[in-house]
């Protein structure tokens, strides 16, 4: 049986996330966040309050134990109204790596920051990248040395986002480290993941980025000197931590598909109002057949995503749920999701923004923010387009076709 339907509780969180938005979230405060380049302290106070943070995480943890349906509603929402794409950033960031953090880490870690940043009060991210590049993870360089019952961590990692929001309000980040030599053929084992508190000595942040987009969230990096954690701060087995990080990936690319849902769906209805308003000619614009088709192709491939989205998200928890699908199966589609949203989100934002003419190109129209903030998406937070046609290509055609080890 197919079943299209969210359930009772789904429809309550969907309403309840829109009205606190309608609230706190309004376009105005967007920009104002967007000008400032940071999130309040009170909206992030807020998101734990509504219980959105570490959402899929169990109650017993500080969680709701949602499932990825349920987090993918809330992450639609959150898209919808912060167009500018920095506090679903967050949203998204804290609820796939918190997710995976506390799946496998020890109680000293879930006490340390999985419950406090549940609540709003500490960040957790993921570092991965360094300068040498983000998309090979298993040819990272950071080194994590045992030495008695502690890890030495040396190594720089960039482009991390939440550095700053992890300095003020404490945390830290999921951060994966070499702990054994490569082997030939096999680059992704030997990898360890940790839990990197930001305040370790040792560690230092690099400066912010200055991005084109997401202004209200930072990106930095995080640089290791002889960094000690306590083997307590390992995050599952030693040498599995590629494929927990393949794991946070999965549900961090689910979740940045339905953000781009939200904020194409927002773009399409203020491109409505727009065309219905708008005059020129005699007319409003909406009556011209070279902007309804226009009109009518976003709307059409908005739907077809937002199938993509949700049958992926129903997948992703039969796989956790149910074990009925492996995740192998469910990774293609999760790729797909990644492929697909970002592009067309930023596809509607820039559509919609040549309807709107002149004023489109202001900072006066909302829209300008959700074309740089969905950039990073599309250019690859959490994963190229080219890496997510990679998995494609590999579950088609078989491991043996990957052009690279
Ligand atoms: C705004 C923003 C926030 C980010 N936040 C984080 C974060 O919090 N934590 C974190 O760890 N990282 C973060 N990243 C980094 C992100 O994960 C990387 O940008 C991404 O993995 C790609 O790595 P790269 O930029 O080094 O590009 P590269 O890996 O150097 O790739 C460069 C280009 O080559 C292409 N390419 C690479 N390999 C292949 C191949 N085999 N076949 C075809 N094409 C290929 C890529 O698709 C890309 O177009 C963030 C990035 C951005 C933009």
């Amino acid at each position: 049986m197919v079943n299209f339907c969210f359930t009772e509780e789904q429809e309550l969180l969907r309403k309840a996330v829109r009205e606190w938005c309608k609230k706190e979230l309004t376009l105005e405060k967007i920009r104002e966040m967007d000008s400032k380049g940071e999130i309040p302290r009170e909206i992030i106070k807020g998101l734990g309050d509504l219980g959105l943070l570490l959402m899929t995480i169990p109650e017993e943890h500080g969680g709701a134990n949602a499932d990825w349906t349920t987090a993918c509603v809330a992450a639609e929402e959150l898209g919808y109204a912060d167009v500018s794409i920095a506090v679903p950033v967050l949203f998204l960031v804290e609820n796939a790596w918190g997710f995976v953090t506390d799946k496998y880490c020890s109680e000293r870690v879930r006490e340390e920051v999985i419950r406090k940043a549940a609540k709003g009060d500490a960040f957790i991210g993921i570092a991965s990248t360094e300068a040498g590049g983000g998309s090979d993870v298993a040819a990272i360089k950071t080194a994590g040395v045992k030495e008695g019952n502690q890890w030495i961590l040396n190594g720089e990692k960039t482009y991390i986002s939440g550095t700053e929001e992890a300095k003020k309000i404490g945390g830290g980040h999921f951060l994966i480290a070499r702990t054994a030599p490569p082997l030939p053929g096999a680059a992704h084992k030997g990898l360890t993941a940790f839990y990197l508190p930001i305040n370790t000595p040792g560690v230092e942040i690099g400066k912010r980025f200055e991005e084109m987009g997401r202004m209200a969230i930072s990106t930095g990096s995080i640089i290791m000197d002889n960094a000690r954690l306590p083997d307590d701060y390992r995050v599952g087995e030693e040498g599995k931590g590629f494929y927990l990080t393949m794991e946070g990936f999965d549900n961090a690319r689910l979740l940045i598909g339905a953000t781009c849902l939200g904020a194409a769906q927002r773009a399409l209805e203020l491109g409505i109002e727009y065309l219905k308003e708008r005059k020129a000619f005699g007319n409003p614009i909406g009556k011209y057949q070279g902007i309804q088709f226009d009109l009518a192709e976003m709307w059409a491939e908005l739907e077809a995503l937002r199938s993509l989205v949700y049958r992926t998200a129903w997948m992703n928890d039969e796989k956790y749920k149910n074990k009925r699908f492996t995740p192998l199966e469910v990774v293609k589609y999760i790729s797909a999701v990644k492929l697909k949203a970002p592009s067309f989100a930023f596809k509607v934002f820039e559509h919609v923004m040549l309807w709107m003419g002149a004023w489109g190109y202001t900072k006066d129209c909302p829209l300008e923010m959700g074309l740089r903030g969905i950039m990073s998406y599309y250019i690859g937070a959490e994963g190229t387009m080219n890496i997510q046609r990679t998995v494609i290509a590999r579950e088609l055609l078989g491991r043996e076709y990957l052009s690279y080890k």
